[in-house]
């Protein structure tokens, strides 16, 4: 296994991914199929170690969102279908074909554009709607009918599927997902009288997936829960399946030291200790994505929790301790440690956004250690 030399690391339950997967699973319907959305480096979790975890656990294909991400699995051997959820340029769509990576399509321009001669297998292409996201898809049956013949008249295209992507599955209030799920309905009967061929169709991610499994098509996608997050407060309240977090992130203290009264922590002095303190340095900064905006955040020290003081630099930072630590004791920025813990969205709601982001942000500088019934199986080391 190859070694790192930090004492900053990120820790990767594959266990709990198994787990959720497998809450998802029992929840759906028998004939409901999994992508397993693996795109940003798998939330930040590492792509190919959890795309391996997640197809053992059940999952029937993977989901990215780059071209640059399909191809990366492919290289890595994966062969279970992928599909690129955003846009291509429409003259990488022979890589695309060669390596059997689905490409998702909604412009007639693009369908002009690729060049079928150069096409080496068919390409698969799934069809996206705009039903009210309002990122990419066609948003009319007018779009439809001038899109479907230039896929008609292709034999080297081939439509597999058919899929939209829903923008409040999450929120309390189902107005606005009822309006996206009516308009899919409209251009679906539309499609239907125009269309012969068998197309799947997905339009699910977590969110919807998890609370309304009735309503789902023949796949869902499957992101932040597989992580083991919710993806909102609204569904972490209603908790349609339970979940386990597969995110920590750990370091060590690398400096113990006594500071008198009225001394200062970091650049520009911006804390001065007001009795005789603590102060413990940690060998992780804004450079491993632990960013500036974090000052004031407690960790985990001993099972207790340790604000952040002073600014946090791009490789350090310091946190206040109750009591004198051993260098080498284990600092928990985000996990559990005893009873306490600090959660992914404790620290998300402390920055002012999603959950979704603080998994991404943390960079590739951090190695990624893979666990598996307690058990390193993998680690991910950034030096190479
Ligand atoms: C990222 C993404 C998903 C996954 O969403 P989660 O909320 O993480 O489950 C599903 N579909 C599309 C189109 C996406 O871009």
């Amino acid at each position: 296994m190859e070694t790192f030399y930090r004492d900053s690391w990120v820790e990767v339950n594959l266990s709990a991914i198994e787990y959720n997967i497998k809450q998802l699973r029992q929840r759906l319907n028998s004939e409901t199929k999994i992508y397993a959305v693996v795109k940003a480096n798998a939330y930040g979790h590492g792509d190919e170690r959890v795309a391996k975890k997640a197809l053992e656990s059940g999952a029937d294909g993977l989901a990215v969102a780059l071209l640059d991400e399909a191809v990366k699995l492919r290289k890595a051997g994966f062969t279970a279908p992928v599909l690129v959820m955003g846009w291509i340029r429409p003259e990488d769509a022979p890589l695309a074909a060669e390596r059997e990576i689905a490409v998702t399509v909604f412009q007639e321009e693009w369908l002009r554009m690729v060049d079928s001669s150069q096409l080496s297998k068919p390409l698969k292409l799934h069809m996206k709607w705009d039903t009210g996201m309002g990122r990419i898809g066609i948003r009319t049956t007018e779009e439809m009918d001038r899109i479907l013949p230039l896929i008609k008249e292709q034999p080297n295209f081939k439509l597999e599927a058919v899929f939209t992507h829903f923008a409040t599955a999450d929120e309390v209030s189902l107005n606005y997902f009822e309006e996206q799920e009516k308009r899919f309905y409209k251009l679906l009967s539309h499609f239907e009288r125009v269309w012969s061929g068998n197309v799947e169709f997905h339009i699910g991610n977590s969110a919807a997936s998890m609370r309304f499994p009735d309503r789902m098509k023949q796949y869902v996608r499957f992101g932040i829960s597989m992580y083991g997050l919710y993806p909102s407060n609204a569904v972490k309240e209603e908790r349609p399946i339970d979940l386990k977090p597969a995110f920590s992130l750990q370091s060590r203290l690398v400096h113990v030291k006594r500071l008198e009264a009225q001394e200062s922590i970091s650049y520009g002095a911006t804390y001065q200790a007001e009795n005789e303190e603590w102060i413990g340095t940690i060998p992780l900064g804004y450079a491993d994505g632990w960013i500036r905006k974090l000052q004031g955040m407690e960790v985990l020290v001993n099972g207790k929790r340790h604000p952040i003081v002073g600014r946090i630099c791009m490789d350090q930072f310091m946190i206040r301790l109750d009591q004198e630590y051993p260098i080498g004791t284990k600092v928990t920025l985000i996990g559990k440690q005893g009873d306490e813990e600090v959660t992914t969205d404790e620290v998300a709601d402390y920055l002012e956004t999603i959950n979704y982001e603080v998994p991404c942000m943390i960079s590739n500088r951090v190695p990624r250690v893979f666990i598996e019934d307690g058990q390193i199986v993998e680690v991910n080391n950034p030096v190479k």
